[in-house]
């Protein structure tokens, strides 16, 4: 079998209809005609099934190590589709700090509609254990008894976002299938490249292909993949019911997308790790938070089973510093939402993505007020640097001014000028 790389561009057979074409057909054709009444075709209509979207199912397959795939409309009909396995009177544990627009469909859909949803720090396995299991003391005929309601899954994501903490996917499958429950992973932040949770023991992997699989900004995409067969049977089922399917354009967009993966991984990590540098060494900067400045950083990817750190990271100004002026003052950092693509983009987590989390969750969490995201590009390093440093600059000259400002203020009212 090839490897990760060749097979990124070359994993699956082209099946042209004989041209020669290098790339897949793109099979606009939402019906397709049965020989006669009496046959039954391989495709029949596109919500159930179409050539372009069963190769990329096929490719990220492969490449995730598992069974079967499946292509979505978005990250989050991928995680609808997923999350519809479930039934009411379940119970789900799901890691702290998972995506905002993940978090609400949980707790303002499923969670009205039976399924509840216990959140845990995925990193503490003794608390995680506890809530799997569902230990519970109840009084019983006037005893103390424990009674044990165990989940059906743990869902998390292996990169948290916007703090980069690092998820063991071994360790948390292994404490899910402990006490029968299955591991779902929400590996947008890592892709195949960097890690393969199906091999660590996940049971599903779920993709936001809008991110760093289609990586240009260009289209909104999910994928799923699975081992067994019967949970692949029920999230087809899921599929084909909703219809939240891939368009065959946007399948080839992420087919195409997929094939220069770790190249552009490679440079988004690379010039991830050297802003983290520079800005851990800024006056100006209070935490920066990337694995990859941490002292044991080679010993965190080893235990976690992780190639690289991907290419979004985090950092806190200090406090009187304004983060909104650097915001304001990037020039090739674009001022957005999302990840993963070539073009680098900076946000305020407080404002643009995680303002859905009532402010004392969002501090709890460690989402302050001081804090910016960088999502990074491949443009070159030294641009990057020199846009955050420019931005950081005009940043501390408003301090300056306020503060000079508020001191002459304040002696004016201590009557220092009398
Ligand atoms: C973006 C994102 C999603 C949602 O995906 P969409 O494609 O926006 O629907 C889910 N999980 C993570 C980690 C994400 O970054």
């Amino acid at each position: 079998m090839t490897r990760f790389n060749t097979q990124l561009v070359h994993g699956l057979p082209v099946n042209d209809n004989n041209t020669g074409a290098v790339n897949p057909p793109i099979y606009n054709s939402s019906t397709y005609a049965f020989e006669s009444v009496e046959t039954m075709p391989r495709w029949d209509y596109s919500r159930s099934g179409n050539p372009t979207r069963e190769f990329l199912e096929r490719q990220i397959a492969q490449l995730e190590h598992g069974t079967r795939g499946f292509a979505f409309a978005s990250g989050l009909a991928a995680i609808h589709a997923v999350l519809s396995i479930f039934k009411p009177g379940d119970r789900i544990v799901v890691g702290k700090n998972i995506y905002g627009g993940t978090y609400s469909l949980f707790n303002e859909y499923f969670a009205e509609r039976g399924i509840t949803f216990e959140p845990v720090d995925t990193a503490d396995y003794e608390a995680l254990d506890d809530a799997v299991a569902g230990r519970k003391r109840v009084t019983f005929d006037g005893r103390e008894l424990e009674a044990t309601i165990p989940a059906k899954a743990v869902y998390f994501e292996v990169l948290t976002n916007p703090l980069i903490q690092v998820n063991n996917v071994n360790r948390i499958a292994a404490v899910a299938h402990r006490h029968g429950a299955i591991a779902i992973v929400d590996n947008t932040f890592v892709t195949p490249y960097l890690q393969q949770p199906l091999d660590l023991g996940a049971d599903v992997v779920i993709h936001s292909a809008t991110k760093y699989l289609a990586g240009h900004s260009e289209v909104t995409a999910g994928l799923v993949v699975v081992l067994d067969e019967e949970i692949g049977r029920k999230i087809y089922f899921a599929q084909n019911r909703f219809g939240g399917v891939l368009q065959p354009t946007e399948c080839n967009d992420v087919r195409r997308g997929i094939q220069t993966l770790a190249l552009r991984m490679d440079r988004q990590q690379a010039n991830a790790q050297a802003i983290a540098e520079y800005l851990l060494a800024h006056p100006l900067v209070k935490t920066v938070h990337y694995p990859g400045v941490q002292r044991d950083h080679a010993k965190v990817l080893a235990e976690n089973g992780l190639r690289g750190f991907g290419g979004v990271l985090s950092f806190e100004v200090v406090p009187g510093v304004d983060p909104g002026v650097v915001l304001n003052n990037l020039r090739i950092f674009r001022l957005a939402v999302s990840l993963g693509a070539v073009e680098s983009l900076a946000e305020f987590p407080a404002r643009m993505t995680h303002f859905e989390l009532p402010k004392e969750e969002r501090l709890k969490v460690g989402i302050t007020d001081e804090l910016i995201r960088l999502a990074i590009g491949i443009e070159d390093a030294t641009d990057l640097i020199e846009d955050l440093g420019q931005a950081l600059d005009k940043a501390y000259e408003v301090y300056v001014r306020d503060h000079a400002e508020a001191e002459s203020l304040s002696q004016l009212a201590s009557g220092v000028f009398a």
